[in-house]
C-alpha cells in the first residue's frame, strides 16, 4: 500500500447512477483515457491519471487496500464503511475530500403508510431492513432504541410486504419507490451525494502533485456549475 507510484488511480462506478456523471466530471477536469468503456482499467492520456471501473460498494475497500488513490462514491457507502471500520477498531483510511453535487439522495427510515407516526420511539422492538446496518445501528444506539436490524443487500423496500421487516432504512431520492411499496419516509439519517474520497494521510510521491492539480481543476469545474 505504501509503494511509490507516479500515476494516480481513481476508482469510479462502472455503470449505475454515478458512472456517467463521474466520468463526465473527470472529463471536464481535462482528463481522458484510451477508450475501453467495457474494461476494468482505463489508461490516462493527457495526465498520468488512470481509472478503475468497479462496483460502487468496492470503492472504499480499494481505497483501504491502496489499490486506488481516489474514488468517487456515494457518501452513504463511504460512511457505512467508515462506521464498519470504527466498529471493528480499524483506523480510518478514506475521507471525504469534496462533495460533488450529483447523485443526491437521503438515507431515510420509512414505515408503512398506515402507521400513525409518533416519533423514533415507535421503532422500539421493530425489525428494520437495511443495506446500511452500521449507519442504522449507530443511529439507533444514539437514540437509545433497541430494534432488530435485518441486513438485506437489495430490494429493501419490499421487505415489509414480504413480512421480513416492520420498517426499512433505505436510500430515497424521489420517494416513488417507497410510495409504490406503501411506505412513507419519516426520518432522515444521512443526506448523501457523490463525493471524492481520498486518503487520510497525504501522498509523499508524485501523486501529491497530481492530486493537487486534479483538486484545483475540480474546484474550477464545480464553481462553473454553480
Ligand atoms: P453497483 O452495480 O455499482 O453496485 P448499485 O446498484 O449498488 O450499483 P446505484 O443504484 O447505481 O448502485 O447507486 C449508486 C449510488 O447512487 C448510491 O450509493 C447513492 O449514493 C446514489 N443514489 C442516488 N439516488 C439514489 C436512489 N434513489 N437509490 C439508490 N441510490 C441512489
Ligand atoms: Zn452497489
Amino acid at each position: 500500500a505504501d509503494a511509490v507510484r507516479d500515476r494516480l488511480r481513481i476508482a469510479i462506478q462502472k455503470s449505475g447512477r454515478l458512472g456517467d456523471p463521474s466520468r463526465a466530471l473527470l472529463t471536464a477536469c481535462g482528463l481522458d483515457w484510451r477508450e475501453s468503456r467495457d474494461r476494468l482499467f482505463c489508461y490516462g492520456e493527457t495526465l498520468p491519471v488512470d481509472l478503475l471501473l468497479v462496483r460502487d460498494d468496492d470503492i472504499p475497500g480499494l481505497l483501504a487496500d491502496g489499490v486506488c488513490d481516489l474514488g468517487i462514491v456515494g457518501r452513504n457507502v463511504l460512511e457505512e464503511q467508515a462506521a464498519e471500520r470504527e466498529q471493528a477498531g480499524a483506523p480510518a483510511v478514506a475521507t471525504e475530500l469534496r462533495a460533488l453535487g450529483f447523485g443526491g439522495c437521503r438515507l431515510d427510515i420509512a414505515v408503512p403508510e398506515d402507521w400513525d407516526w409518533q416519533g423514533p420511539g415507535q421503532l422500539r422492538g421493530c425489525r428494520i431492513a437495511s443495506s446500511y446496518p452500521q449507519l442504522l445501528r449507530r443511529w439507533l444506539a444514539g437514540e437509545g432504541i433497541e430494534a432488530e436490524v435485518v441486513m438485506l443487500s437489495g430490494s429493501v423496500e419490499i421487505a415489509p410486504r414480504l413480512g421480513q421487516a416492520d420498517a426499512v432504512c433505505d436510500l430515497v431520492s424521489s420517494g416513488a419507490t417507497l410510495a409504490a411499496n406503501q411506505l412513507k419516509p419519516v426520518l432522515t439519517l444521512l443526506r448523501s451525494e457523490a463525493v471524492l474520497a481520498g486518503p487520510v494521510r497525504p501522498f509523499t510521491d508524485a501523486r501529491a502533485g497530481l492530486m493537487q492539480t486534479l483538486l484545483r481543476r475540480m474546484d474550477g469545474v464545480m464553481r462553473l456549475r454553480h
